[in-house]
């Protein structure tokens, strides 16, 4: 065996997780060293659907502008039914200055991601499996072997993150369950033209039979169409021909809709599973490798990026001397996020597979309604964009009962707010966040407190480096006071002239918002309490100045802590809600909202149906057509790589 030169972090897989797990440590200024058995890129176009929340995280790295290039906007859903009225979901209302669902394949956004890491100095190092890992107090030996070679070379890392999809080595190595199950039956998919006259603003769901068909309009003009529940399919699964998905969808769609020029068609099996161990001392895993789904919602890429976005900043800091115990909060605020994507896309599939006759007959004349509220129709929007996916309650985040009733409390993503300008140009708050640093915005309050931002802003400058320093000022850009000027040398000053952030941040008196790199709040105080924030700041000073002291074992890491939780984070914050306007958040509103548009009786048959459908769901398990069971199979994954016929457009 041979040796090779040590890797701070070394992750395992260069699919989008690990890519963007690479992009983002990259820029933290961590050596990383990025590895993937496949000798080339994947040219898969699984995942299509990219939303409101993974554009904000791209608006980030610069990316974003490519994206939107490249990709289709579909702005908003359409199911159609039996009943005389179709359900409509318009997207416009996500809270996002993306409020839609970019569709592109998956092979371009790795395209993108992979071209930005390459950008930061970090090649993927293709063509490299790892066989093997044995944790040690100070680090982690990989075998590895290149592919088609023989010989088998040791990797020393400090950190191994595991990218590694859904049959991961890693997660192995964590001895975690990977509890869940399948959907009974195989799927299809297919990529082509549709000769029907049919809205490319939406995407489509046609559940006219117990089992739907799903198309999502792509770029150029063309449509991926989703065929779950098929009958199963003998041995290797193998791949539909176009004459299947026309059939398939004569039935399931409008008897006149006709598919041609197919350049995918693939067979797959869908699986729901999750892992409730993200960390084991110095191995993690991330995206598929911990959590795997259905396409239903195209949830399943988005929370991988999230996932890597998450952990970065943290491993950043670990690997700058904080304590270990930092990435168990990695675990803590990922395993629920995951486990309400995996309920989140399970029910879709239950909803739109009902298969009793009755039940079907309510939903398809309810949902309509159902869906018209917009509260109802708000709840759907921001969770199917992730854009509502919050750590509150989280051991960063700990909730007071204060907390939990305010629209935006520490632990949620921080809603971007337009209408400001800075250096005479407009801006959103989005664009003030510091990606690589926590940032703390000091908003003047309407009363223009300069005298408190100026303080706070001074008592602050000693955390510059790890903090960037950003004050919001409630006036125009030619009032703005040179005395603010002075006391920032380290910050730039932004005006809100028509206080929209102030108003949308409930900080009309002034407040100070300190933001995490991965754009959640992590602590709010009035203007005059900057000691909130500093004590969370605090504890991450103490922890980079750890990183100077002289290093035990020839510069190794200290051992980490097993996965127990550095419960220190957890003592704080419960005072840091102070700011006392606020409105109440949308829970709740749906009841009313129905009440003002129909009778309590209507209102009622509404609820029970709700009400009945979930506990349905609860029961029901989908079914094919044709039913037909298959046994065994209890491997996980939803990879449809060797059904899969491809061929690429042009
Ligand atoms: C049909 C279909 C449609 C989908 N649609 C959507 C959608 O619209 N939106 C969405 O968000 N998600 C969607 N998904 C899910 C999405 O494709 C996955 O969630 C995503 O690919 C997961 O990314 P990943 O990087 O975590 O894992 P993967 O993409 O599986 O990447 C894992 C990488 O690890 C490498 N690897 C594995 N083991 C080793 C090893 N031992 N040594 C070295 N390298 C290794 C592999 O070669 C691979 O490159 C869809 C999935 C399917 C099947």
């Amino acid at each position: 065996m041979s040796r090779q030169n040590d890797g701070r972090v070394v992750i395992i897989g260069a699919g989008p997780t690990g890519a963007m797990l690479a992009i983002e440590l990259a820029r933290l200024g961590v050596e990383v060293r990025i590895l993937d058995k496949q000798p080339a890129r994947s040219q898969e176009t699984r995942a299509i659907g990219i939303h409101a929340r993974t554009l904000e995280v791209f608006l980030q790295l610069g990316l974003v502008d490519e994206f939107l290039r490249l990709g289709h906007k579909a702005t908003g859903m359409a199911v159609h039914t039996h009943a005389r009225r179709s359900t409509r979901v318009d997207f416009g209302g996500i809270d996002s200055p993306y409020p839609f669902m970019l569709t592109l394949g998956q092979d371009q956004t790795q395209r993108i991601l992979d071209q930005r890491l390459e950008q930061l100095g970090v090649t993927i190092e293709r063509g490299v499996e790892i066989l093997n890992l044995d944790q040690h107090a100070y680090g982690v030996e990989l075998a590895t072997r290149r592919v088609g070679e023989q010989l088998d070379q040791t990797l020393q890392a400090a950190w191994v993150v595991g990218c590694d999809g859904a049959h991961s080595v890693v997660r192995r190595h964590l001895e975690a369950a990977f509890d869940g199950d399948d959907y009974g039956q195989d799927w299809l998919m297919a990529e082509v033209d549709i000769d029907w006259q049919i809205e490319r603003e939406r995407f489509h769901v046609f559940s006219y039979t117990p089992a739907p068909m799903v198309a999502f309009p792509l770029p150029g003009d063309r449509w991926r169409v989703f065929m779950p529940q098929v009958p199963n399919r003998a041995g290797e699964r193998q791949a539909p021909e176009i004459g299947e998905i026309q059939r398939i969808a004569a039935t399931r769609g409008p008897a006149t809709m006709r598919l041609a020029n197919p350049t995918l068609l693939a067979a797959f099996r869908c699986y729901r599973r999750q892992t409730t161990v993200m960390r084991r001392g110095r191995l993690m895993v991330a995206g598929d490798a911990a959590h795997i789904h259905s396409p239903a919602g195209g949830q399943g890429m988005n929370t991988g990026l999230h996932d890597a976005a998450n952990l970065a900043w943290k491993l950043a800091l670990v690997v700058g001397g904080a304590p270990a115990a930092l990435l168990d909060t990695y675990q803590d605020e990922r395993v629920p996020i995951a486990a309400g994507v995996l309920e989140f896309t399970h029910n879709l599939v239950r909803i739109f597979s009902v298969t009793s006759p009755s039940k079907r007959w309510l939903r398809d004349r309810l949902l309509p309604i159902a869906m018209s509220v917009p509260a109802a129709e708000r709840r759907y929007t921001t969770r199917l964009s992730q854009i509502s996916h919050t750590y509150r309650g989280g051991p960063l985040a700990p909730a007071s009962r204060r907390s939990m009733r305010k629209s935006i409390a520490p632990g949620d993503r921080l809603p971007s707010v337009s209408g400001l300008v800075g250096g005479g140009k407009p801006l959103s708050t989005l664009d003030l966040l510091g990606s690589t640093t926590h940032t703390l915005l000091v908003l003047s309050g309407r009363g223009n407190h300069q005298q408190a931002v100026q303080k706070t802003i001074a008592r602050m400058a000693r955390f510059n480096g790890n903090v960037q320093i950003v004050p919001v000022l409630a006036t125009d850009a030619t009032q703005r006071a040179p005395a603010i000027t002075d006391a920032t040398r380290h910050a730039q000053a932004i005006t809100d002239p028509h206080l929209r952030a102030h108003r949308r941040y409930h900080a009309l008196r002034g407040a100070l918002l300190l933001v995490r790199p991965d754009g959640y709040l992590a602590r709010r105080a009035p203007l005059s309490r900057p000691d909130i924030p500093e004590q969370y700041l605090h504890q991450l000073t103490a922890w980079r100045g750890e990183a100077e002291k002289p290093s035990r074992g020839g510069g190794e890491d200290p051992v980490p802590a097993p996965a127990q939780g550095d419960k220190r984070w957890n003592k704080q914050g419960a005072d840091d809600e102070r700011v006392d306007q606020d409105a109440g958040g949308p829970l709740g509103a749906v009841e009313g909202e129905l009440l003002a548009r129909h009778s309590r009786r209507e209102v009622r048959v509404i609820q029970t149906f709700l009400d009945d459908l979930a506990s349905a769901i609860a029961k029901h398990r989908p079914q094919t057509v044709a039913t037909q069971q298959q046994a065994g199979n209890s491997q996980s994954g939803a990879a449809p790589t060797r059904a899969t016929r491809h061929r690429r457009a042009g």
